[in-house]
């Protein structure tokens, strides 16, 4: 979807204000203008510090926030929005604790934040399959210096484009057998795409929907047969060890997300803050597993 570009300046001037910040929402909610859930009255006034609309015939408040990504914050809307803006516009990612200052909140709100936003992200990106020649390949995920135990496995596709990496997607499974890799191509790719993968057992499921070329490859050839494979996990393990000093296995997916959703739209840096309001504002309620 394409957005305008914005900065700070403009972002203050869109959504400086909490009148403004829950006036987008309610856009998205209610494009036709607010419609009351109980009486179908078709005026009502905001309450900005419940995130609600008081329905102008029946009283009744409808709240704003219930069912979105929002579900009940009790945070002011300005807050996710700059927490929106900040992601987007940092460009190697922002990590709870500098964003927890940035928005003054606590580092565990903050990690919840992050966490429902880049949901998000991956929410979009699982919108779009890859197309053409596709490179599969894996990689060992987890976190740096721990046992074999704690690194799980993420398998990895990038569209290759010759002299450019196309789009990328990638999933975290717990190992790399048959039916994680036949889920894995059936979530982003269409069938009969021309698939490069190394010859590993568990790969041949790729060749049952997809025209599949498979070679070994030795490490030190890896850069030749799959190189943006090997150049995307490359930049995954500068983006998890440079941002976020190492992930632990249980939130890997999350911040693969994020990975990802930078990387297909590293071309719109100026426009990514409202492309990532808009998945924000369109998303569902996120329900966070807790540890
Ligand atoms: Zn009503």
């Amino acid at each position: 979807m394409k957005a305008p570009k914005t900065n700070l300046l403009d972002w203050q001037k869109r959504y400086g204000t909490e009148e403004a910040c829950n006036q987008a929402l309610a856009q998205q909610r209610w494009p036709e203008g607010f419609r009351c859930p109980r009486c179908g009255h078709d005026h009502g006034y905001a309450i900005t510090t419940r995130h609600s609309y008081e329905c102008a015939l029946c009283h009744y408040q409808a709240s704003l926030t219930a069912g979105t990504l929002f579900h009940s914050t009790n945070l002011p809307l300005n807050k996710w929005f700059w927490a929106i803006y900040l992601i987007a516009s940092d460009k190697g990612g922002i990590s709870a604790m500098r964003f927890s200052k940035h928005i003054e909140v606590s580092w565990i709100t903050a990690s919840r934040m992050l966490c429902k936003i880049r949901i998000a992200m991956g929410h979009r990106d699982s919108l779009y399959r890859l197309h053409d020649l596709i490179e599969i390949g894996h990689h060992s995920g987890g976190k740096r210096g721990r046992g074999v135990e704690s690194k799980t496995p993420v398998l990895v596709a990038v569209e290759n484009r010759d002299k450019r990496a196309g789009f990328i997607a990638m999933r975290q499974v717990f190992v790399v057998t048959r039916e994680t890799v036949a889920q894995f191509v059936q979530r982003h790719l269409p069938p009969n795409q021309l698939v490069r993968s190394d010859a590993l057992a568990s790969l041949a499921a790729i060749g049952k929907t997809q025209h599949h070329a498979a070679r070994v490859t030795p490490a030190d050839k890896a850069g030749e047969w799959l190189p943006w494979v090997h150049i995307a996990i490359g930049n995954l393990k500068a983006f998890l060890l440079g941002t976020y000093h190492g992930v632990s296995s249980y939130y890997l997916q999350e911040y693969l997300n994020e990975f990802c959703y930078r990387f297909n739209r590293r071309e719109w840096e100026a426009e990514l803050p409202l492309r990532l309001l808009s998945a924000c504002l369109t998303h569902t309620q996120v329900k966070l597993k807790m540890v």
